[in-house]
Formats: structure tokens, C-alpha cells, sequence
């Protein structure tokens, strides 16, 4: 492995969190690494339209905000690597941070890891993922065309992905296990108001069915028990994220869910240098311009740290 290449600051992670701390603190002239991990451009980058982001009346393409973003940084010094933290040592300064491929050093560190979408945890639901069931309408729900699907869950993303996804299926069913919403009125009116969307509250999948592509899943009753099955060719998951905190387990604060710490008002951890900012400390708000916000912060709270350190 080649020697340890050195920055004042690492962003790990490329969603509107990181890419806004690079843009901050390229401009602060730090010239930040940007490790945009696998998913470079995070969770947007699987999104389609986005009306809430302020300054697009027209709404904007999630990828190419996403591209914006990343150009902007690049535009004033922030380098970018396609390339994914793997393992950390916050335990003395500078930090160090290793890549598959590198390893770096680091003054201060600022975490943009996102979060990954939730699965339900069945194992017919593992053994049919890519063959009918899938965590991304974005990605996938082109293939279900004129057919039956499933959207798990009753937040925003599940109410946008079923609105998504009649572009295409004949029929979307929403499997929510209450009867209250958890998703913004404005997202759930729009879901009752389309033709295509079906609704089965109180109702859990305790099995997807199918041997080598999904057929139906079993339902059960949250209330009374009682168990079903309803045939469906695809099965979308939108029940919510888990924070993508693994290269720091054991490094950094946590809370109970994995959420990271950070001092209230701003992107400290309990580690001195080390920032984080966007989903990966963030398990309520959960927006892009949230993200984007705390980015922002995270950029001059390193600032403010580093010129500490002179
Ligand atoms: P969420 O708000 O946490 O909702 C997750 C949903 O999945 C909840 O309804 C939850 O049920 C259900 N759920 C969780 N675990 C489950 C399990 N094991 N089995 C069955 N159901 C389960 O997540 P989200 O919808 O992804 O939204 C996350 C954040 O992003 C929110 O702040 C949301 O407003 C935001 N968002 C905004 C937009 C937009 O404005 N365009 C679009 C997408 C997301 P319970 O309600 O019973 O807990």
C-alpha cells in the first residue's frame, strides 16, 4: 500500500452533506479529499424530481443537482476519489483514514456517510432481491411495466415511490402496518388521489412468495391476525434508513439507533477534528437542504477548529 497521502480535511462522503463542506472549505482555500464512497452524489442520485430544494421553482433533476454540487466543489480545488472509507483511527491527530486502494491522513475530518435504505429483515425477502424485490422504485420500477406491485411503508418515500411507480405498474398497493401516516398530508392526499393506488393498512409481509422471481407475498392482519396472500409481480421497500456508520464502529459516538453524536447547535463529535453532518447524525429531518445546511456547518466548524490548532 502506498505511503499515507496527507489533507487538512477528508469529507467522507459526497451527498449534498459532503459536497456542501467541500465547497465551503475549498473556498476557505483548505483544499479538501472528498471520498464520494459508492454511491457517489448519495441518495439523490436515485431520486427523480425535486421540488423542495430552494432556488429550482421548476423543481430539479436529484442527479443533477447532485453533479452541480460536485462541479462546484471541484471548481474551487476540492479533489474528489471514487473511492470508499473503509477503516479509521480517530484515536490520535492527524486521523487516519483507509481506503481499499489508499491510505490518507488528515488534520480534521468531516463524516457525510448518508444513510442506507431499511429492509424488512425476511429471508425470502433477501433471496428475492433483484428478482422482484427492490429498495429503489427510481432504479427499478421501469422493469414493472403494466404489472401488480407492492410499496412498503407510510412515510414520504413510500408515498413518493407508489406515486413514482404508476408511471408503470397497473396497480401499486401500499403496505403501511398502521393506519395513520407518517408521511406529510400533502404526499398522502396525492397517493389517494391517484386512480392506480391501492391501500392495505394494519398489514405486515411476513413472507414474499416466489421461486425465482417474486408472485405474491403473504399479509398478516395487525389487528386481528389474520393472514392472506395477494398475488404481485415486484416488491418495493421505503421503510426508512439505517446510518452508514460502519468504518468508524468503536471510533465515534453513537446513539442508540447509530445515528452519530454531535454537540447540539453544531457538527462536533465527542472526537476532537472530527465533524459530521447530513443523514449519518441527522435521523429527523433527513432533507437535502438539511443536509446541505449542517454540510455548511461542518466546513466552518472545521475551519474554526483548524485555525485552533495554528
Ligand atoms: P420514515 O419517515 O422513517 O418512514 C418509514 C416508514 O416505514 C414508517 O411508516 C414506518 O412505520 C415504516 N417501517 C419502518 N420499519 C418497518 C418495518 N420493519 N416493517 C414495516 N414498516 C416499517 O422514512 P422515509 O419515508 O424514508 O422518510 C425519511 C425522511 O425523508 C423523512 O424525514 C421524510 O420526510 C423525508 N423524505 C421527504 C421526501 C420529500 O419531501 N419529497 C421524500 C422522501 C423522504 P411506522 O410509521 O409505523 O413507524
Amino acid at each position: 500500500m502506498a505511503e499515507a497521502k496527507h489533507y487538512r480535511v477528508v469529507i467522507i462522503g459526497s451527498g449534498p452533506a459532503g459536497l456542501t463542506a467541500a465547497i465551503y472549505t475549498a473556498r476557505a482555500e483548505l483544499q479538501p479529499l472528498v471520498l464520494e464512497g459508492n454511491e457517489p452524489g448519495g441518495q439523490l442520485t436515485i431520486t427523480t424530481e425535486v421540488e423542495n430544494y430552494p432556488g429550482f421553482p421548476n423543481g430539479v433533476q436529484g442527479p443533477q443537482l447532485m453533479q452541480d454540487m460536485r462541479e462546484q466543489a471541484v471548481k474551487f480545488g476540492a479533489e474528489t476519489k471514487f473511492e470508499m472509507a473503509q477503516e479509521v483511527d480517530f484515536s490520535k491527530r492527524p486521523f487516519t483514514i483507509k481506503t481499499d486502494d489508499n491510505v490518507y491522513t488528515a488534520d480534521a475530518v468531516i463524516i457525510a456517510t448518508g444513510a442506507s435504505a431499511r429492509w424488512l429483515g425476511l429471508e425470502s425477502e433477501k433471496r428475492l432481491q433483484g428478482k422482484g424485490v427492490s429498495a429503489c422504485a427510481t432504479c427499478d420500477g421501469f422493469f414493472y411495466k403494466d404489472k401488480d406491485v407492492i410499496v412498503v411503508g407510510g412515510g414520504d418515500s413510500a408515498m413518493e415511490e407508489a406515486t413514482f411507480l404508476t408511471k408503470f405498474a397497473r396497480k401499486v398497493t401500499i403496505v403501511h402496518r398502521r393506519d395513520q401516516f407518517r408521511a406529510s398530508k400533502i404526499m398522502v392526499k396525492k397517493a389517494e388521489e391517484n386512480p392506480k393506488i391501492e391501500f392495505a393498512l394494519n398489514k405486515v409481509i411476513t413472507e414474499i412468495l416466489g421461486d425465482e422471481f417474486v408472485t405474491g407475498v403473504r399479509l398478516k392482519d395487525t389487528k386481528t391476525g389474520e393472514e392472506t396472500e395477494m398475488p404481485v409481480d415486484g416488491v418495493f421497500m421505503a421503510i426508512g434508513h439505517i446510518p452508514n456508520t460502519q468504518p468508524f464502529k468503536g471510533q465515534i459516538e453513537t446513539d442508540e439507533a447509530g445515528y452519530i453524536k454531535t454537540v447540539p447547535g453544531t457538527t462536533r463529535t465527542n472526537v476532537e477534528g472530527v465533524f459530521a453532518c447530513g443523514d449519518v447524525q441527522d435521523s429527523v429531518y433527513q432533507q437535502a437542504v438539511t443536509a446541505a445546511g449542517t454540510g455548511c456547518m461542518a466546513a466552518l466548524d472545521a475551519e474554526k477548529f483548524l485555525e485552533s490548532q495554528e
